[in-house]
């Protein structure tokens, strides 16, 4: 992976497809299209994932609060794309996880409410879980569950995941089909009809292609406006923020908290702590100026409270941009689609969306191209399948087994092999996380990281130990 040798051939070739972002929704198209026999290029400015898809709550799920706001079709559709992603695409990332809703005699549903919203939602989700849960049941599952008020619990099911590796995923698929792929590769010309402009590594090389997609997520309208210098803005920020804190080893399932008719936030046990969270709040600037605040952090924290006891200290926090729909109107309840636009050269470009249903928003994007769909089916992703004959060149134990199988699926052994030689390479990467140093050297010779950053970050769970974290 001899970045020199990516910009040559980024350079040299003319590809069938550009795809600007590796977003899960680029990294998505790159997948479909290689699967579609088209040879593509994927560049990002930053990371693979490094923006919006790894600031996500982690959840791919229907939505319970898009059935309130009556948009069965996406709930039935999202349902779907979880069942295939836990089944078939990556189930060793995307996990099931049953949710507790509970009530309290100040909140603001009445128990029959939920209850049916709770019925319709499994029913579309084709789970058997549904309805009303006793008490003493969801304070086994979640044992710090606020017990003062509390009337009564529902449960349902979704699913869980780590959106970054997600995305490294289909862009390791996407490259073992011959994608041309690299990261910290910025576009900033579009040449009409030609393909684009990037620079990378201090180098300017153009990338010539046949068609173009802008999958730039929270900059779409900054890449529209490379191609039309008048294009009107298509979309309105919002932004979400989390908090991670200690707890969560014990639980068994994730609360949803509901705030008013609107607003739930999400308390997760994810990568062995509890993530708390999400803010919406419109975001007027640009997108790189969105940081945490303080007020987020408390917010969070205390809407975290209303079912939450005892919450452990905060050892990170992180924040990402929605991409919405553009028009008045407040951001919760605002349609979470994606719209498509085709520009006056005929960049597509994709703005919106659910990590969820990012595959079928590969899908209509090939559409948009006028690529012609061989199939719709499923593809296992890398790592994907095998995943009950794992044949382990190392010792480890069970835990450090299950960690790897989680992150890596089958190819957790590919990760391992240089340990055999080099029993260093077992040691743990930081202090208070499972993952391991050869663990950091496969980020660096097979995943594409280039700093510490995406070491720690995005290719493992390490930055999660937060302020205890040696860098
Ligand atoms: C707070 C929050 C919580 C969410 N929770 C969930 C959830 O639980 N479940 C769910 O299904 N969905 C969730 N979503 C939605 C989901 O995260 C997004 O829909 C998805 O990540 C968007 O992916 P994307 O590829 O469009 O954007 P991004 O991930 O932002 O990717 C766009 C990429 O384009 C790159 N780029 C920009 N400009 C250029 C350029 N000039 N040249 C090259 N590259 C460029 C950027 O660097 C970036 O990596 C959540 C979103 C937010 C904000």
């Amino acid at each position: 992976m001899d970045r020199g040798d990516v910009l040559e051939k980024l350079a040299s070739r003319r590809f069938d497809l550009l795809v600007i972002g590796g977003g899960i929704v680029g990294a998505g198209i790159a997948e479909a299209a290689t699967a579609h026999g088209l040879d593509v290029a994927l560049v990002d400015k930053g990371d693979f994932g490094g923006a919006t898809s790894s600031a996500s709550s982690k959840l791919i799920h229907g939505g319970l609060r898009y059935l309130s706001l009556g948009d069965v079709g996406l709930v039935r559709e999202a349902h779907h794309e979880r069942r295939l992603l836990m089944r078939v695409v990556a189930p060793h990332l995307v996990r099931r996880l049953p949710f507790l809703f509970p009530l309290y005699e100040d909140g603001p549903y009445r128990p029959w409410f939920v209850q049916s919203g709770i019925v319709i939602y499994s029913t579309l989700a084709r789970a058997k879980l549904n309805g009303l849960v006793e008490l003493g049941r969801a304070r086994r599952m979640v044992p710090e569950l606020r017990g003062t008020g509390l009337r009564s619990c529902a449960l349902y099911e979704d699913a869980w995941t780590n959106d970054g590796r997600l995305t490294l995923a289909n862009v390791r698929a996407a490259a073992e089909r011959g994608a041309t792929v690299l990261n910290y590769a910025e576009v900033t010309t579009i040449r009409a009809g030609e393909g684009a402009e990037v620079i990378a590594d201090g180098r300017t090389v153009t990338v010539r292609a046949r068609s173009v997609v802008n999958a730039a997520g929270p900059w779409v309208d900054r890449i529209r406006r490379l191609e039309d210098a008048d294009a009107k803005p298509s979309m309105r920020l919002s932004k979400g923020a989390h908090v991670l804190v200690d707890g969560g080893q014990d639980w068994s399932a994730a609360l949803t908290i509901p705030h008013d008719k609107v607003r739930v936030s999400f308390a997760v046990p994810w990568e062995g702590m509890l993530l708390l969270g999400t803010t919406d709040t419109l975001h007027d600037g640009e997108p790189e100026t969105v940081a945490v605040t303080d007020e987020d952090v408390e917010q969070i924290l205390a809407e975290a409270a209303v079912a939450v006891d005892g919450i452990g200290p905060v050892r990170a926090t992180y924040c990402g941009l929605r991409v919405l729909p553009g028009g008045g109107g407040g951001t919760a309840n605002a349609r979470r689609e994606t719209v498509f636009s085709t520009g006056p050269s005929g960049m597509v470009s994709v703005a919106g969306g659910k990590l969820t249903t990012y595959r079928r928003i590969a899908l209509d994007a090939l559409d948009h191209l006028g690529v012609k769909r061989l199939s719709r089916g499923p593809r296992p992703l890398p790592g994907a399948t095998g995943l009950e004959r794992i044949t382990w060149p190392v010792e480890l134990d069970a835990a450090a087994r299950a960690h790897l199988i989680h992150l890596y699926g089958s190819l957790a052994p590919e990760v391992l092999a240089p340990a055999v030689d080099d029993p260093t390479l077992l040691e743990p990467l930081v202090a208070g996380r499972p993952d391991l140093k050869a663990q950091a050297l496969y980020a660096r010779t097979h995943e594409w990281a280039v700093s510490d950053e995406d070491v720690l970050r995005r290719r493992t769970t390490a930055w999660l130990a937060g302020r205890r974290l040696p860098v």
